[in-house]
């Protein structure tokens, strides 16, 4: 697959059928890719050829090609609403990302004939995803009509469960935040209020909105923890007690009504990062997410990396010390038992010899960041070791992916970045005499308040999902 990405043409064969994919200059989107394809005829079946551009949003096409060449005329069929269903999606992005816009530039980037876009502009206007905004100026006869984007059309919820703490968002269809709350649980709550908590946050921000339900095209759910994400499991979250196997996108969906899709957390936090950060070559890169937990998003060709069952980066539970501090997970010694924000507490507390308690308990890694930026020896010094591990993990990371850049978001280390520069410093001195020598290693731009909108990045990009075709070489 990678070389259908590098190359301008490529010819995929299957059997008795080849499929040719072009990839144009002309690439706005980094997950999308404008195509090309055609289908040849072929004595084996009543296969017809199929030539229109269409948009393909990942690298593996879902739609079973070889399946339907046995199914003659069904395959014509089922392809001209695929590719109107793609078409429709192709040209609704391009009103989305060059707005306000003319239906010429609209054929000039989609490539579609004046007939079927004019059509696409019409139904999508009747969807009140676009509107009419205006004239541009006349080259000579009438002036032609602006299209925009309607990003307040439908709107979606994002949650960010990173528990203790959870957010909600509401944003509209460009990803603006409309509305936002959260909360904290407490240490020892309960599977069953947690879920009920939760349901009546939802409900709670639907309604101080104050828009109608109808509009809310979906939730998008950030879960720490292991996942499925295709069933909606949320498998373990180490931190709730007796939170095992819970169907947390049959639970919404039904109390909701509306759809629900979960993803890993951290792997949406690096999704926000990478809408976020301008001028940084952001196709290849890591994002690791300091939180309660620690985890990662792989980002590989601009997608990231979700593994089997969408649990890939779970660096918070590699093991760095065999006899280091226990862990949640069972394990001795994990990464994140020095490095997550709940580690860098317990390890200051007892260093400190103090220990939780009810005063110590409100204490939270912004207090020992902020002791530490006061020249709090002992501050200093559980963020700096915390930051080698850090570090050491990062390092061997580089050497195993080659990837050179790395976002480190979640704790809020700004002012002295202790944590920070001893990340960078451990990771430089390992990686002495490696090809990549000094990693861009940089501190994330997501605040508190944005954690939640990689879940409403996640319904408004299945909103917009074009179709997809799997063509298995
Ligand atoms: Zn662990």
């Amino acid at each position: 697959m990678d070389s259908f990405i590098k190359s301008q043409m490529c010819v995929f064969r299957h059997g008795n059928f080849s499929l040719d994919l072009c990839h144009p200059d002309s690439v706005s989107k980094p997950l999308v890719y404008q195509t090309r394809a055609f289908a040849t005829e072929n004595s084996g079946s009543n296969f017809s050829i199929i030539s229109s551009s269409f948009w393909l949003n990942e690298l593996e096409f879902n739609f079973s090609i070889q399946h339907n060449l046995h199914k003659g005329n069904n395959m014509k069929k089922n392809t001209t609403a695929l590719v109107r269903k793609a078409n429709k999606a192709l040209v609704l992005t391009t009103i989305k990302d060059n707005e306000p816009i003319t239906l010429e530039d609209v054929l000039k980037i989609t490539n579609l004939s004046r007939p079927t876009a004019h059509t696409i502009i019409k139904e999508l206007m009747d969807d009140k995803l676009v509107y009419k905004h205006g004239y541009a100026e006349s080259s000579g006869g009438r002036m032609p009509i602006l299209y925009c984007f309607n990003a307040t059309a439908h709107y979606a919820i994002g949650v960010d469960f990173e528990f203790p703490p959870v957010r909600l968002i509401i944003s509209d269809l460009k990803g603006k935040l409309i509305h936002s709350k959260g909360w904290v649980f407490s240490r020892n709550v309960s599977k069953e209020k947690v879920i009920d908590d939760l349901l009546h946050g939802i409900e709670e921000i639907i309604i101080d909105s104050g828009i109608s339900k109808e509009k809310f095209i979906g939730i998008g759910v950030g879960l720490p923890g292991i996942i499925d994400y295709e069933k909606g499991l949320s498998k373990n979250i180490e931190r709730i007690a007796n939170w095992h196997n819970v169907n947390i996108k049959e639970i919404l969906q039904k109390r909701l009504e509306l759809p629900v899709y979960i993803r890993n957390d951290v792997h949406l936090l690096g999704l926000i990062e990478k809408e976020l950060y301008q001028g940084v070559n952001m196709s290849n890169f890591i994002y690791i997410g300091i939180r309660a937990g620690t985890g990662m998003a792989i980002f590989i060709n601009d997608t990231f990396f979700k593994g089997m069952m969408g649990n890939a980066g779970f660096l918070g539970h590699t093991i760095v010390e065999s006899e280091g501090p226990n862990c949640t997970c069972g394990n001795k010694g994990c990464l994140e038992t020095y490095t997550s924000e709940l580690a860098i507490v317990r390890r200051y507390l007892e260093a400190a010899n103090l220990g939780f308690s009810e005063e110590n308990d409100n204490l939270s890694v912004s207090d020992i960041i902020e002791k530490a930026n006061e020249n709090d020896p002992l501050a200093i010094e559980i963020l700096e070791s915390s930051g080698q591990y850090l570090g050491i993990a990062i390092s061997n990371l580089i050497k195993i992916l080659e990837i050179p850049t790395v976002i480190i978001g979640g704790l809020v280390d700004t002012k002295k970045q202790i944590f920070l520069n001893s990340v960078i410093q451990e990771a430089n001195k390992n990686l002495l005499n490696y090809s990549i020598d000094t990693p861009f290693i940089i501190k994330g731009s997501l605040t508190h308040e944005s954690f939640a909108l990689g879940g409403c990045l996640l319904v408004i990009d299945n909103f917009n999902k074009a179709p997809f075709l799997r063509v298995h070489i």
